[in-house]
């Protein structure tokens, strides 16, 4: 069992983007984290893709889901740029995005947001489809956005850049599954499944994806898995194209030899093992981003890997105090979120889906602001988009719907 109890000191369940990056912030504002992880190490779960998507997705709105992805988007590279001068342990590119228009429609669409955002030339532009070609190298349908400031992110090597940053102040229990939590004299318990406390502490963070749901206190947050396959594909150091290409899915350059084309979307799909039609649908996806370059590839020689993005129904994360579902009278007049009776020491952060790289660092300074009472880094607006307590307004289930349709990208 971990050391005494004091103040600042918190137990994190799940190693993964979400754990680390809570557990980096706390750490960074002298608090001792108890990380624990069924896994033998951080960055196992979703989180462990050899490499994935950053960049921002504008829309023409300039909607909650675009907002807060810009935001994630200019916070974590500012956090990459801070964990790289420490000389910790982050593998990415930034390498550029392309990302394809899907046709005459979208491309439209795109250079619409363009001229409505009226973006910085380094952050995002339009290229025409020939200058499309020069940035792959290769001879793509259309144009699309540029990022010039995106790149290819290795999510668990950024899980342990995190932790390596506070080592001394976030002490890892690995190879631990949490069976049970409870509270008793002002401390949360994370027990496993012989009843043994592996650790106690004031506060506790539900970092572990959908596996959250299976602790009572959390069961109402509507968390989803959707499975997702990678392909790895040869690629030679250099070849074309040494940027990320996305169209209704994405490709990276070669990192060590390997190229990541995905991915699959699956709601509620348990599969764990890669499956070779999954090959066969990235396959289709990687000829529509890059003409010609899936031609010579089976999909039967395919290397690959299978995560589970954990999803929110209206697509944005979940991030703050968990709220105490059994103490909400249902018959009770409605009460605002700020109202709303929370479980005192209890949070979460999750319901990344398909945006984990680009949003975790926001995720947790926001929720570490929350914890601590600073001063929050996103709008109030944001704050409540993302508060676990969202989904027990009254009504709120009726107007939002159930969106199942992939992600564009990871
Ligand atoms: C195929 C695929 C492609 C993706 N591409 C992109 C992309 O291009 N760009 C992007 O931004 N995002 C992408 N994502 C999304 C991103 O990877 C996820 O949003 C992110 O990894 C989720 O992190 P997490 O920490 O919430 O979950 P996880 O990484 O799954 O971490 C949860 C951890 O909790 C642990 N755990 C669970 N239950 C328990 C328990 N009871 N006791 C102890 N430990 C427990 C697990 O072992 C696990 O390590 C992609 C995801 C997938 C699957």
């Amino acid at each position: 069992m971990a050391g005494p109890a004091s103040r600042r000191h918190a137990i994190v369940i799940g190693a993964g983007l979400a754990g680390s990056s809570a557990a980096e912030r706390l750490a960074a504002r002298g608090w001792t984290i108890e990380l624990i992880d069924h896994a033998d190490g951080p960055g196992q779960g979703a989180s462990g893709n050899l490499a994935g998507v950053l960049r921002p997705l504008p829309s023409l709105d300039d909607n909650r889901l675009a907002r807060l992805t810009r935001a994630g988007f200019e916070h974590a590279r500012r956090h990459f740029d801070a964990l790289t001068a420490a000389a910790q342990p982050l593998r990415w590119g930034q390498t550029g995005v392309l990302h394809l228009a899907r046709d005459e429609t979208h491309a439209t669409t795109q250079q619409r947001v363009v001229a409505a955002r009226h973006p910085a030339n380094d952050e995002l532009r339009f290229v025409e489809r020939d200058q499309a070609r020069e940035l792959a190298a290769w001879p793509v349908a259309t144009g699309g956005w540029w990022f010039p400031g995106g790149g290819w992110v290795d999510p668990a090597s950024l899980c342990r850049a995190n932790l390596a940053h506070h080592a001394a102040a976030i002490r890892p229990h690995y190879r631990c599954q949490v069976a049970r939590i409870d509270r008793q004299a002002g401390l949360w318990r994370a027990c496993n499944a012989a009843g043994e406390v592996i650790a106690e502490a004031p506060v506790l963070i539900l970092a572990n994806a959908t596996a959250a749901r299976n602790f009572p206190v959390a069961a109402h947050l509507p968390l989803r898995a959707a499975r997702g396959q990678v392909s790895h594909l040869p690629g030679e150091a250099g070849s074309a194209p040494q940027i990320v290409v996305c169209r209704l899915g994405y490709v990276t350059p070669a990192i060590d030899g390997v190229r990541c084309a995905g991915a699959t979307f699956g709601i509620d799909d348990g599969e764990p093992a890669p499956r070779e039609s999954d090959h066969l649908e990235n396959l289709a996806k990687l000829d529509f981003i890059l003409p010609g370059y899936a031609s010579k590839l089976r999909a039967l020689d395919l290397a690959g890997r299978v995560g589970f993005r954990p999803l929110s129904p209206d697509r944005l994360p979940m991030i703050g105090a968990v709220a105490d579902a059994a103490a909400i009278d249902a018959n009770a007049p409605s009460r605002p979120l700020a109202e709303m009776p929370r479980l005192p020491g209890l949070y979460v952060i999750n319901g990344f889906g398909a945006r984990g790289i680009v949003w975790s660092a926001l995720a947790g300074e926001l929720l570490a602001c929350l914890i601590t009472e600073a001063p929050l880094p996103l709008t109030d607006d944001l704050v409540h988009a993302v508060d676990p307590g969202r989904f027990l307004l009254r009504g709120r289930n009726k107007r939002v719907r159930d969106r199942a349709s992939p992600p564009v990208g990871g």
